[in-house]
């Protein structure tokens, strides 16, 4: 027999977990299909931070950092096991670009936008203490700043947010791929590809959140959609032996680009780097040239640390096409239907980790004029997301 779902969902990212959470707790039946495994691209390969994004302050991103910051909020409140506040401190050198008096207006406007929260708190760190820091570097050293922002483990929230859409009655056929889906009067016809051969169903509505796949995905749903132009950005993070006592540092590369050194399994994460990818997904490493660019911005901040290299890793941003650096680049999420008044399909395109669950909520809420009304099983904003 066919099954029948509300909604299908492609890829079992922090995007698709998401979704899947979202479509389930509205009351909807939903099927993820992964073809790998849950989390195993984009979404383990992030800097793991759960941000209001201080930097997109800088390119005038306001809604994105409030809704960001509202959503660590929640987060932190849903997931305490996998979330958490963690202290962050940004070195001002005498030649750091970002001067002392930019970086007090940008926290200052980050503390209003996170509504003056108790977490919205920051200081300067006396000279006394500078020595405390991890071995950072204190030559030509002007100040230090301290806040607050949250870190987690990408693909264990990933895996919590599909277990929660799945206690809410989704299911997750894995391996799974996605091969094709034809539309007709009543949704689409999907056929993917399991260990035990191809399957069909019908699923009222489809929702594409295939990451870096987002566009050969799209290539095989008929009637074909024109592609949003996109363009696949990797970002690479090197693993060092040692731990880090004081928290997260921000710290500043080269070339101007923000670089963060985190605490990590107690080791140290440091990343990440914007190059621009072609190819298949995939395949995604991390470059030699972009392990030595971390390398010596990790170097020239701690001096003193020794560096043994224990892994390295690269991921793919979705960012739309445009001129000039990645860097600056919009990051807020896009959606793309087919039928924009009454869609039947949702593909995904970039999004952060931070923002899935508002993101996953805008794609129910876009599908909702075409599914059937349901008794609602749950609330995302208060659904508790087990370690
Ligand atoms: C270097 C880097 C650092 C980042 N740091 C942060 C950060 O610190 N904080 C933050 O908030 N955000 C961060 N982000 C953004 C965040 O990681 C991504 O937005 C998010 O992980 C994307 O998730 P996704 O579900 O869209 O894609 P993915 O995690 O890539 O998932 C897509 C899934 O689709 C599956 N798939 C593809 N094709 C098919 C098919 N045909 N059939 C079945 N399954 C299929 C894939 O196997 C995959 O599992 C970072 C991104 C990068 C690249």
């Amino acid at each position: 027999m066919t099954g029948h779902y509300d909604l299908v969902v492609i890829g079992a990212g922090i995007h698709g977990a998401g979704v899947a959470q979202a479509a389930a707790a509205a009351g909807n039946s939903v099927l993820v299909l992964e073809q790998t495994g849950i989390a195993s691209a984009t979404s383990c390969r992030s800097s793991k931070l759960i941000h209001g994004g201080l930097r997109y302050l800088e390119s005038g991103q306001f809604n994105l950092v409030r809704e960001s910051l509202r959503e660590r909020a929640i987060l932190l409140r849903v997931a305490p096991h996998l979330v958490r506040l963690v202290p962050f401190h940004i070195p001002i050198y005498r030649d750091t670009r970002r001067r002392p008096w930019k970086i007090r207006a940008g926290l200052s406007l980050y503390a209003v936008l996170d509504n003056l929260r108790d977490s919205a708190w920051f200081s300067t760190l006396p000279r006394s203490q500078w020595n405390e820091l991890d071995g950072l570097a204190t030559e030509n050293l002007q100040a230090v700043f301290r806040y607050q922002d949250a870190q987690t483990d990408d693909a264990a929230l990933t895996q919590a947010v599909m277990r929660s859409a799945q206690s809410l009655g989704a299911e997750l056929i894995m391996p799974g791929e996605f091969l094709g889906a034809q539309r007709s009067a009543h949704g689409y016809a999907v056929r993917y590809g399991t260990a035990q051969g191809e399957q069909e169903c019908i699923a009222t509505t489809l929702v594409n959140a295939a990451g870096p796949w987002v566009n050969s995905v799209l290539a095989r749903i008929t009637p074909r959609l024109p592609p949003a132009e996109i363009e696949l950005v990797q970002g690479a993070h090197i693993v060092l032996d040692g731990p880090l006592h004081r928290g997260v540092y921000y710290t500043e590369a080269e070339d101007g680009r923000a670089v963060f050194v985190m605490p990590w399994r107690s080791m140290t994460l440091v990343g990440t780097t914007e190059t621009r990818f072609s190819g298949d997904p995939a395949q995604v490493r991390p470059l030699a040239t972009e392990v030595d660019y971390l390398l010596r911005t990790f170097r020239r901040h701690f001096p003193q640390r020794d560096v043994q290299l224990r892994d390295q890793f690269a991921g793919l941003r979705v960012l739309p096409k445009g001129e000039g650096a990645a860097f600056g680049r919009p990051r807020e999420t896009l959606f793309h239907t087919d039928t924009p008044e009454l869609p039947y399909l949702v593909s995904i395109y970039g999004g952060k980790l931070t923002g899935y669950r508002a993101t996953a909520e805008k794609v129910v809420t876009l599908l909702a004029s075409t599914l059937s009304a349901r008794t609602r099983r749950g609330d995302t904003r208060t659904l508790p997301l087990g370690p």
